[in-house]
């Protein structure tokens, strides 16, 4: 049975160290790390992601401060909010909570935001220091995948790391980071899409293998290879009348038998989730004390 790899009990862990910079911080007299998000339209997962983010800054003793907009709300407008918290001394970093509504553009947007405060690691800005192995935010979810690879000691020099997909804020900087010269990275990296012909050949020959395709239970025990470290990125809601909720949490891997094969593995929920939260307020931690920009 494969090592848990607990993205829980690693999340907390970072947002302990977290607070007790911010209680230093504190006691020399200088700023609290403020984070600002910005949340457009009423969809409920969106509002769960931002409340979660808001109360974890009030866990580690951030400020914050949630801007709400309709989703009528017009491109100008929302590029002139993200204007101003740019233009804003108080505040160290900035979100905008995706989706956003058709009629605007998340490219415009993104591009809007200062890269000094752009502690969701989206700018060009920042994805282009990261891919130069510069001082950069890092987008939460890989960085989080990274810690996590890093805490539990796993070693990826010289190893195969296959990552399934390519998203602009998974599988893509997942792929560049693990190529990266240094630790954790120095991986040979494979980066699979929706046009990879023969995956579970593939895949089958991943010392790493993460996973970010967005299909529940995709991967399964046949297309691991005996003693993979398996990062399993996706989440997906499954009715479970058992349960008293109504739903429960899986991922994009059949946990039960790949955990059977592999030699560490992330569960889901547990895993890479908390991590993304805990990646967010490092990198604000980071925005304030002025680590990446000088
Ligand atoms: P996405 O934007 O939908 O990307 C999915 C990727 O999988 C695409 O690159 C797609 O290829 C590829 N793909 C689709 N079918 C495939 C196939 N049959 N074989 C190989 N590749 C295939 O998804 P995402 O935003 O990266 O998210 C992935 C999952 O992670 C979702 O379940 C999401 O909910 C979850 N997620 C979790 C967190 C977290 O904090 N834990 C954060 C973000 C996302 P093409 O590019 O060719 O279409």
């Amino acid at each position: 049975m494969a090592i848990l790899i607990d993205g829980k009990k690693t999340s907390q862990e970072i947002q302990s160290e977290i607070a007790g910079r911010v209680s230093e911080i504190k006691a020399e007299g200088g700023k609290v790390p403020h984070l600002a998000a910005i949340l457009v339209g009423n969809d409920g997962a969106s509002q769960t992601y931002v409340n979660a983010k808001v109360k974890a800054c009030e866990q580690v003793g951030f400020e914050s401060t949630l801007v709400r907009l309709e989703d009528t709300v017009s491109e100008e407008e929302l590029l002139k909010v993200v204007e101003d918290i740019n233009e804003n001394p108080e505040i160290d970093g900035l979100i905008v909570q995706l989706p956003l509504p058709n009629h605007i553009s998340v490219e415009k947007v993104t591009d809007k935001i200062k890269p000094e405060k752009d502690v969701d690691g989206f700018t060009p800005s920042n994805v282009g220091r990261m891919a130069l192995n510069w001082p950069a935010y890092v987008a939460a979810t890989p960085y989080g995948i990274i810690e996590l690879l890093k805490r539990y000691n796993i070693e990826t020099s010289g190893k195969h790391c296959v990552v399934i997909g390519r998203s602009h804020i998974v599988g893509s900087p997942m792929s560049i980071l693990m190529a990266r010269n240094g630790y954790p990275g120095n991986s040979t990296v494979t980066l699979t899409h929706s046009r990879t012909v023969n995956l579970s050949e593939i895949t089958q020959t991943a010392d790493i293998l993460i996973v970010a395709i967005g299909k529940p239970e995709f991967v399964t025990a046949n297309m691991v290879k005996p003693g993979a470290v398996v990062i399993d990125v996706g989440i997906h809601r499954i009715a479970d009348t058992s349960k008293k909720s109504g739903f429960r949490l899986i991922g994009d891997v059949k946990f039960g038998e790949v955990a059977e094969k592999a030699s560490a593995i992330t569960p889901v929920p547990g895993g890479v989730g908390p991590m993304t939260i805990a990646s967010l307020l490092y990198n604000t931690l980071l925005a304030a004390e002025k680590k990446v920009y000088g």
